[in-house]
């Protein structure tokens, strides 16, 4: 079949591929402990979990404008705002199921044909895919180890050319857990106005730190009118499968993409933006009581992977990824994984599943009960000294 240039090359997610080998292998009978996927281990949290359900009870279960309910809108400008330190109105913010859409909305409503977009490699696998749709050109930037993962400066100096329209950041990041430091995001908010390109900042995991806060691009001079915030209610509530995510950015660019919304999902289910409110509006213990639950299993799983053999992880400071460095094995990390979920039954994702950098690392999750890290932690040393 003929398709066009704009889907020829996409491939799928790695973590929905790898569950799905998973999956089979559980069907045949073999227990897999699942630290593939990066979604939270707790079910919604109640108080969010019955909010959706009155909704639904009240009536809320027909369209909504397009950039979502009113409420909503203002009670993200407000909480989104402060938390970071930004004056918003709800103009600019744009509602839609998940985050994802306000990667690739934005990515659709700037990106021209041939423009150059730069993102973090190893980075979430839908910057690449989104840039491919837009017709842009994908331009990776490493992110080293060494550098705690932050972007390699040096690398981005020389890969900023005229054409680069948009700069892709994600902190704290999937699949490392890297927090960028204040001075990195200077640097690039210095190129982006020398330059003139616009900063995508993908915010999802801004409430799942454990040393300091990340800082955003958005509130350094003169970001907020280039910077698109992109954030959502998957990871900080529980909430993957409701679909709620929302971006942050000028008034005229915000238009765009409420237009985009409107052309191509209609609306976000409304009971599912009845219980955004909830989550937002009420209590935030459960959000710090989970933060302080990774922080331990993070602990754990750190100082558990640093006793493998061969393996050297880094303490990530957000997110509820660990991402070791595993190249002393000898084996590539596509055939690492694969020996790891067939030996140990451990279901992980091979680095490369985010990019080439991703050589010689694997991604676990470690949004994951404490036994099953642990077991996980033991079937892994066992497999790993008969390699
Ligand atoms: N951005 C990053 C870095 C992610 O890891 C994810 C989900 O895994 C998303 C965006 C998408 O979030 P959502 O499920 O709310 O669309």
């Amino acid at each position: 079949m003929d398709f066009s240039e704009r889907v020829v090359n996409l491939v799928p997610e790695g973590a929905y591929h790898m569950l799905a080998k998973a999956q089979a292998l559980e069907a045949a009978g073999k227990n897999i402990i699942h630290l593939e996927i990066g979604q939270p281990d707790e079910p919604t949290f109640p108080n969010i979990a019955q909010a959706g359900m009155r909704a639904i009870e009240e009536g809320y279960t027909r369209y909504t404008p397009s950039a979502g309910i009113k409420a909503l809108r203002q009670a993200i400008a407000q909480d989104a705002g402060n938390r970071r330190g930004l004056s918003l109105t709800s103009e600019q913010v744009v509602i839609g199921p998940g985050a994802k859409p306000f990667l690739f909305f934005p990515t659709l409503a700037l990106v021209r044909p041939g423009d150059e977009v730069i993102f973090p490699d190893p980075g979430f696998p839908t910057y690449q895919a989104m840039v491919e749709v837009a017709e842009g050109t994908p331009i990776p930037v490493p992110l080293r180890e060494e550098q705690d993962f932050s972007f390699d400066l040096q690398a981005f100096d020389q890969l900023v050319s005229p054409r680069t329209r948009l700069v892709i950041l994600n902190s704290p990041s999937n699949p490392t857990g890297g927090v960028m430091p204040l001075a990195v995001l200077q640097h690039i908010a210095e190129s982006a106005i020398r330059h003139n390109f616009w900063v995508l900042s993908d915010e999802i995991y801004s409430r799942l730190i454990y040393e300091t806060p990340a800082p955003s691009v958005a509130t350094l001079p003169g970001m907020a009118e280039r910077t698109i915030i992109c954030d959502g209610f998957s990871k900080t509530y529980a909430m993957t499968g409701w679909r709620l995510g929302y971006g942050i950015m000028p008034h005229a660019l915000a238009e765009r993409v409420e237009l985009l919304l409107t052309h191509s999902i209609g609306c976000t289910a409304s009971f599912t933006q009845i219980a955004g409110l909830e989550a937002i509006q009420g209590q935030q213990e459960s959000v710090e009581e989970v933060v302080k639950t990774y922080r331990i299993r993070r602990d754990v799983i750190v100082k558990g992977l640093n006793q493998l053999p061969g393996v050297h992880c880094r303490m990530p400071q957000g997110a509820f990824y660990v991402f070791p460095n595993v190249s002393d094995l000898g084996l590539s990390s596509n055939a690492l994984a694969e020996y790891i979920l067939e030996k140990a039954g451990v279901a992980l994702l091979p680095g490369t599943s985010f990019g080439h950098n991703g050589e010689g690392y694997l991604r676990l999750c470690f949004a994951n009960s404490l036994d099953n890290i642990s077991e996980a932690l033991r079937r892994l040393q066992s497999a790993l000294n008969k390699l």
